[in-house]
């Protein structure tokens, strides 16, 4: 009889145990893995419904940014965005000042007011970044924006764009970015989440493509 009852207790406890190991997260630190990051009123690229959401932390002023967003984001944009299987939204993380508050004032202001124009105003922004810049070239200044405003077709008015970053018309918005990086503890620029999980290497485009394959193969 007690020996029966020991290989009932010894049951319980390892299908307890199976069911332990079968609930435990496969990251036990904490992070977001395998769960899109809650974003309103961000820019959104492509589907906003897409089954795999990649989102940039990202800084005008920051010249891996720029590099990024000229290499990799191309190929992400070919293979991911177009066919609807990715969302892509960039997030201003404000790392380098004045100059980076200055261009987040401006991109927020583009975003709420012509929504169309803001990734051409995104991309001209940072074709406008100097190559080979070191930290004490000021090249972001309310003025600076407003002429960056005026290469593009169609969009924002310049003048009104200027009055916005002056008076820090969408210094809420802004905030709402910076309370994003650091809920998401967010160190470097550019920063790649793949549906909430951080890519270790922004420019390792082959990681990248493995994390949505991965992401898209969960969801399928
Ligand atoms: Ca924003």
């Amino acid at each position: 009889m007690k020996s029966k009852i020991l290989v009932v207790v010894t049951a319980v406890v390892f299908a307890a145990m199976g069911v332990f190991l079968f609930t435990r997260p496969d990251n036990p630190a904490g992070s977001q893995a395998g769960s899109k990051l809650e974003l309103d009123d961000q820019p959104v690229m492509g589907e906003n419904d897409a089954p795999v959401q990649v989102v940039e932390f990202g800084d005008y002023k920051c010249p891996a940014c720029k590099s990024w967003n000229q290499t990799v984001f191309p190929m992400l944009e070919q293979s991911y965005i177009n066919n609807g299987d990715v969302s892509f939204s960039y997030v201003n993380t404000l790392f380098h000042g004045e100059e980076s508050r200055l261009a987040a004032l401006a991109s927020e202001s583009v975003w709420d007011r012509h929504p169309d124009a803001f990734w051409s105003f995104h991309d001209t922004l940072f074709e406008n970044q100097p190559d080979n810049q070191s930290h004490d070239d000021v090249w972001i200044t309310p003025d600076a924006l407003g002429e960056i405003a005026s290469q593009l077709d169609e969009g924002p008015e310049p003048a009104q764009l200027v009055e916005d970053v002056e008076q820090a018309a969408y210094e809420e918005r802004v905030n709402t970015d910076q309370a994003l990086v650091d809920e998401n503890n967010i160190e470097l620029t550019p920063s790649i989440l793949v549906n909430g999980t951080l890519m270790e290497d922004p420019f390792d485009w082959e990681a990248i493509q493995a994390a949505i394959e991965e992401e898209l193969e969960q969801g399928a």
